[in-house]
Formats: C-alpha cells, structure tokens, sequence
C-alpha cells in the first residue's frame, strides 16, 4: 500500500497586539505553540510518546486559556502519533476531538487536515472506504474554502488514490484530472511526482502503454528531486514492470536497480522508525495507563479539592454566622451591661428616694409627736386647774358655765392633739396597746361627764346603758379605749340635737378570763347617707353638711378604725339619713380577777382611815398645783419636790413618810428614771407612779428596769388618775 499524505503542522507566527491582557494571553500561546513545535519534531524523529506527552502539555495551557485552535492541533498530532503505532481507535478518536475544537475555532485549514487524517485512519486502519472517501470529501469542502492550491490538492490526490488502490480506475480519474490542472497552475514537487505516478497506473490499466511510461518517467523526475525514496521505490517498480512489457529490457533492469537501491534507503529508515515505533508502542501503552492513573488521581484530587473548597466554605460560613452571633451577644451583653447599670443606677436613685421618703415620714412624725407633747403639757395645765376650779362650790352658776365651757375647749384640744399624735404613731407602726387594770363603769361616767357642757349645748343627753353581765374590772389600754369612745361620743353629740346619746356595752359572754364586750354609740342625729358610709372612715373625709356650723377635721373616725383594730374588733355603722347613727365594734378585753370592785368605789376615791402622803416629784409650778389639789380633794396628803434630785434626798429623809411617789419624767439636775432609780436603791416597797406626757412605748423598759411599778400618761382624767394610785396603794 502507498503511503498518502498527511497534514501535519502549519506554524502560524502570532502577531503581538497592544493591550496588557492580550500580551498575557499571547505570551502562554506563544509557549503552547512552541510546545506543540516541540511534539512536531518529536513525531517526526519516530519520538511518539514523548510527542504525545509534548501535545498533552500543549492542550493543559491550551485547556487554561480556551485555546480551541492549538487544542485542535495538538489533537491533530496526538491522533498522528497513535496512527504510527497503529493503534486506531486512539488516533480516530484524537482526529473526532480536534475536529470539535476546529468546530469551535471555526478554522477551516485545520478542519481539511483533521478530516485528510481521518479519512486515512478508515482507509488503511479499517478498511472503510466509503467512509474513508466521505471524510477526504470533507477535507477537499474545507480546502476549497480555504482556496491554497495546495491544500485542495492532498485530499484530491488522496481520493484518487483511494479509488486507484481499491483498482476503481473510472472514479479515480476526475480526481487525477482535477488534481493536474490545480498542479499545472502552482503544484509542488511532490504532488506533481504523485499525480505522474497516479495518471502512470491509470493509463497502463487504459493500456495507454506509452502515455503511461512517460507519466512514470515524470514522476521519477519530480521524486528524485523530492527525495521521496518511500514512493520512489514503488514508481521504480511500476516503471520497470511497464518496461519490462514493452521489452524495454534494458530500461527495466536499470529501474529494478534504482528500486532496490531505493527500497534499501525506505528499510533502513522503516527499520530506525519500526524499532523507534515499537519500543514507542510498549512506552505509548504504559503512558496512557499513567495518564490514566494520573486522571484519576486528578479526579480524585478535583473531589477531594472540591470538598476541601466545600469545607472552607462551610468553616467559612460558619465562622461568619459565630462572629455575627459573637457581636451580637456582646452587643446584647453591652446593652445588657447598660441595663443592668441603668437598673443599678435606678435602684440606687430608689432606694435614695425612699430613705429620703422615709427619713422624711420619721422627721414628720418625730415634728408631730413633739408637738403634740409641747401642746399637752399646758393644755394638761388648763384642763386641770379648770376641772379643779369646776369643784369649787364657790363660783355662781354664770361663772360655773363659763369654766364648763372652758373646760369644753380644753378637751376638745386634747382630744384632737391626742387623735393626731395616734395618727402619727398608727402609721409608724409605733403602737403597742398597754395592760392596765380599769373600772369600766368609771371609764363610761368619766367620759359621759367630760361631755356634759357640749352635750348641754345641744340639748343632748348622754346615757350609759352597761349590762349587768359586764365584769367592772378589767385590764387593757383603758387610754385608747376612752379615745374610741370619746371620739364617737363626740360626733354622736355633734350631729344630733335635742335628743339622748347612749353608749351601751353588752357582754357576749367570758371565755378564758376574758370578756367578748360589744360597745355601742346610738344616736338619733342626722345620720350618714348609704353612699358616704364607707369612705368616712378614711382620713380628712367628712359628709358635706348644709349647715356649716359644724365642726371637724375627719380625722376621727380613721383613728377609732385603727384603734378598734388594735384591739382586735372592726367598727361596724348603721345609719340612715335623718333617722340616726349607730356605731359598734366588739372587742376582748381580760377580766381583772384580783381587783375587786370593793377595793376601790367606781371613781376609785379613797376613803377609808389614816389619810395617805404622796411625794409629787414635779417642776412644773401648774402641774405641781394640778396634781397637788387634785390629790388633797381626794383626801391625800401631798409634798413636792422641785426635781429628781430632790426626791431621793426627800425618800431618804427618815422624818418624813410616804406612802406613794407621783414622779415626772423631765427635770432639771435628775429625771425621773434616774431618780427612781436612785430610790431603789435603798427602798424598794413604796410603789412609784410614773407620770408623762412622753408616749410610753419609747422608755417603758427603761420605766420597769428603774424599779417604778406603775404609770400614768399625761393629760390624765382625775378618776383614771385615781384608779391607778388606789391600785398602787392596795398593792396591786
Ligand atoms: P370629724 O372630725 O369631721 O367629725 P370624723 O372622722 O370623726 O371627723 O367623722 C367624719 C365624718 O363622718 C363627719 O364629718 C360626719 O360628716 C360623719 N359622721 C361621723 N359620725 C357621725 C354621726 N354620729 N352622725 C352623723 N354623721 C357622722
């Protein structure tokens, strides 16, 4: 078989253009250009696997930079390669991958070569001449277009010579025509020494003997000056077959020579090549397996690469979600910060307000209760001399009502400083109910009396309904009970006119030493409306009243509440406008079992033998007189001493004798406390009776420790005043 011609490779010199971009690009195709020069001349030199590998090389950078043209051409070379070490399939398939990249880089001169290739691998590898034929078909369209004289001629002359090797003289002949005329224009050499060659058998096959020898007679001509010793051999032979018919003896022996001589030259070039090809063959397998060992690692690498890139983006994400979470808490830890800062700050600035509210609400109450004593020491004053002068048969019946109304004044103040300074001590919380013994029916007359001007002034009468079953003699805080019903008393007085006021006390019965006692304050005044009832208890509250000549402060009903619960009950109010008021509570006071009635009468005068000395320890000249003539009326005899000091040098005086001690609690040089004290020391069985204006839960302890066993808190009611020193000189 004769050996057809082949593209191979066509240097393109590229042009440099301006721009910096293009010069990167040109530079890496300048290099795969010389890469595949490179595979070129190693496929020239029988150098198939290092051509291969040359043109691989050449296709990665082509790959980088979308090279469709020198891939196109690599593959070219690739598929070269494969068909000299026969091995079809690979060369058809590196033709078919040139030809896509040719496709792509739209260039028609490499898609004529690859098709001229292909075409060859069908004929002489397969055996496929149709297709072999349909493929030069194709390369002749793209060498056409091209219009190189050259290119056009290959795939020509190949056909031709296609249809002359498979002896189809008729359908080679207009490819040998057409082939001559594009020679005669601009043929080259070899093509020349071929069509001579082809037009030689086609006319011995004519039997065209003569013509036939002078076409092999040309291209012995154009192939020696070719030096195309491969076709030369077969031309030589051809010729000297030729000859030999026409009994060119001579002629022919001559070209048998030059046949030998040129067959000689192909072997020993085959023989370089075949080794080379061989030994090529054994490397080209073992590459290709690398290669494709190499590609799989390559996919494996790609995989692993690809999941390593997956990982980074997941880390990398990630991180990105922690960082913003990061800023986020600490943004929220700061505004946290803040808030716990603001709130610190908040709580600070609170619980300053309400040390402040409370220093405040101490300082107030601290003013009032000052106050409150400051005014009941001289009211204490005019109340007694008042009440002292009201004993004195003395005065006519005018100056007897105005001391009575005197005397209303005075109360009426008392009450109030009293009721204000409940007030103040209820809501400082100060207030613990004492346990004295009382007689209850002295404590009703003394209250029934104490409002005889004020009822008198109304036309009222005050009645006292106490219930048979009512122990008379009882313990509790006799003070706060008398501020209860004084205050109810009194508003039952004010709002009724010309009528009787009761104040009545049933017992419920007595359990346990104690008496369940119910008071009751009627009146048939002008009541409270349904709808004010429930709000007179609260402070400063009074029904609006079309008389205004009524007096008041609304404090009173808010201190009997308070108080009634101290005890123990709830005050209850019945009313109805117009028709009435009745206002009731029920509370448990003990049964004093060791005081009888006997002992004392009701108003606790003392009455029977040798009159009793008192020592008043006083520094008030008023009070001194008070407390002097209140006693001598009583039937007691009275010394004073000016101060606590004065009292003990007057206890320790063995002339004189007392059966009682009345101390003060401030004096000048010793107080009470100290001074009673001091008594102690050296007479412990003369009861001493404490007498104050200053509220006693503040020095009680104070009082009991000093050895004083009993006390009486100024402004004092003169029979109260006299139950306590009766029940001291009885031993109780
Ligand atoms: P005040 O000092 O004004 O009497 P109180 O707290 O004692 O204050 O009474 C509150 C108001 O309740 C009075 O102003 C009066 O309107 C009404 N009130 C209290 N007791 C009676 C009563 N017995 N009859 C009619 N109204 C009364």
């Amino acid at each position: 078989m004769i050996k057809k011609n082949r593209f191979l490779v066509l240097l393109v010199v590229l042009i440099n253009v301006g721009n910096i971009g293009a010069q990167v690009l040109d530079t890496s195709k300048l290099y795969i250009d010389s890469l595949i020069q490179k595979a070129t001349n190693y496929h020239v030199k029988y150098e198939v696997k290092a051509s291969i590998e040359t043109a691989n090389k050449a296709i990665k950078f082509a790959d980088k930079v979308e090279d469709h043209y020198n891939r196109a051409h690599a593959y070219n070379l690739i598929g070269l390669n494969y068909e000299l070490i026969k091995n079809f399939d690979e060369a058809e398939r590196s033709y078919n991958k040139g030809i896509y990249h040719a496709n792509k880089a739209k260039n028609d001169t490499l898609l004529c070569w690859l098709h001229n290739n292909i075409a060859e691998v069908y004929a002489s590898g397969y055996n496929n001449k149709e297709k072999s034929i349909g493929s030069y078909q194709q390369a002749l369209k793209y060498a056409k277009k091209i219009n190189d004289t050259l290119e056009v001629l290959t795939p020509i002359l190949n056909i031709g010579w296609t249809h002359i090797d498979d002896s189809d003289y008729e359908k080679a002949y207009p490819f040998l025509v057409e082939a001559k005329t594009y020679i005669d224009s601009a043929g080259d050499t070899q093509s020349k020494a071929q069509v001579n060659y082809l037009f030689g058998k086609y006319n011995t096959h004519k039997n065209d003997l003569k013509l036939a020898s002078q076409n092999y007679a040309d291209a012995v001509v154009f192939g020696e000056a070719a030096f195309m010793h491969d076709q030369l051999a077969d031309i030589y032979m051809d010729y000297a077959l030729l000859e030999q018919i026409q009994g060119n003896i001579q002629h022919a022996n001559e070209l048998l020579l030059k046949h030998i001589e040129a067959k000689d030259k192909v072997l020993n070039e085959q023989k370089i090549a075949q080794a080379s090809i061989a030994q090529s063959k054994f490397i080209v397998d073992e590459y290709k397996r690398e290669l494709e060992v190499a590609t799989e690692r390559q996919i494996v690498q790609e995989k692993l690469s690809q999941k390593r890139r997956m990982m980074l983006i997941i880390v990398g994400v990630t991180t990105l979600l922690l960082l913003i979470l990061l800023f986020i808490s600490f943004r929220m830890m700061g505004s946290k910060n803040r808030l716990s800062t603001m709130l610190k700050k908040r709580n600070a600035e609170l619980f300053q307000a309400k040390k402040e509210a409370e220093d405040l609400a101490k300082v107030k109450s601290e003013f009032i209760s000052t106050v409150s004593h400051e005014l009941r020491t001289p009211l204490y004053g005019v109340v007694g001399l008042t009440s002292l002068l009201l004993d004195d048969a003395s005065f006519s019946k005018k100056e007897h009502s105005i001391l009575k109304s005197l005397k209303f004044s005075g109360d009426y103040l008392l009450n109030l400083i009293n009721d204000v300074l409940q007030l103040s001590k209820i809501e400082s919380k100060k207030v613990v109910l004492n346990n004295t013994s009382f007689n209850i029916k002295a404590l009703l007359k003394n209250i029934q009396h104490s409002f005889e001007y004020q009822a008198e002034q109304r036309n009222n009468k005050v009645k006292i309904k106490l219930d048979k079953n009512v122990p008379r003699q009882l313990k509790g805080d006799s003070v706060r009970l008398s501020q209860i019903l004084i205050n109810l008393v009194g508003n039952a007085i004010k709002f009724t006119e010309n009528d009787t006021v009761v104040i009545a006390v049933q017992s419920h019965g007595i359990d346990n030493s104690k008496a369940k006692l119910r008071f009751e304050i009627i009146d048939n005044g002008i009541g409270i409306p349904k709808e004010r009832q429930k709000e007179i208890f609260d402070s400063f509250t009074q029904v609006d009243r079309a008389q205004g000549n009524i007096v008041g402060t609304g404090l009173g009903l808010t201190v009997v509440k308070q108080l009634v619960n101290l005890f123990g009950g709830d005050i209850a109010l019945e009313s109805e406008a117009n028709k009435g008021s009745n206002f009731s509570f029920t509370i448990d006071l003990e049964v004093d079992v060791h005081m009888h009635e006997n002992a004392s009468n009701e108003l606790g005068f003392y009455k029977g033998g040798k009159k009793k000395n008192v020592l008043i320890v006083e520094d008030n000249k008023i009070n001194q007189m008070v407390t002097k003539r209140i006693l001598e009326n009583a039937n007691f005899t009275c010394e004073i001493a000016e101060n606590g000091k004065d009292g003990v040098d007057f206890m320790k005086d063995t002339k004189k004798q007392f059966d009682l001690v009345l101390m003060d609690m401030n004096m000048p040089k010793m107080n009470g406390i100290e001074a009673s004290r001091a008594i102690r020391e050296f007479d412990t069985h003369t009861p001493i009776v404490f007498l104050t204006a200053t509220e006693l839960e503040e020095i009680k302890d104070d009082i009991f420790n000093a050895g004083i066993n009993d006390y009486i808190i100024k402004p004092y009611d003169k029979y109260e005043f006299y139950q306590v020193i009766m029940r001291n000189l009885n031993g109780n």
